[in-house]
Parts: C-alpha cells; sequence; structure tokens
C-alpha cells in the first residue's frame, strides 16, 4: 500500500505492482507501466540513483 508524505505525495515502493507512470522520488526518473503483461509493473529499485521509493505522475 501506498504511504503518504508530509507534502500529500503518495509514495509507492520497491515491489509493489503498480499501473501508471511514475517518478523516483529522489532523481525524478520517469517510469512507465508496459503495454504488456496486462499493464502492470513491479517496482524496482531506481536505475539511476537505488532510491527505493516512486511517486504516481499525474
Ligand atoms: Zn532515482
Amino acid at each position: 500500500m501506498p504511504h503518504v508524505a508530509d507534502d500529500g505525495t503518495e509514495l509507492f515502493e520497491v515491489g509493489e505492482e503498480v499501473v501508471g507512470h511514475f517518478r523516483c522520488a529522489d532523481c525524478d526518473l520517469l517510469v512507465k507501466s508496459p503495454a504488456e503483461a496486462d499493464g502492470i509493473l513491479v517496482l524496482g529499485a531506481c536505475p539511476l540513483c537505488k532510491a527505493e521509493e516512486w511517486r504516481r505522475v499525474g
């Protein structure tokens, strides 16, 4: 389940199954869930900065 940061941002963690567009909480890298596999993305650590939290975009 996502948790909510002090500023109201919903944060998702590594291992959560998500659908949509997400940005790394630290470096803003954008990831998208795939068109295949029912559109489900299992969040991993950020490939750039290794952060383990993501925020939903839009
Ligand atoms: Zn990052």
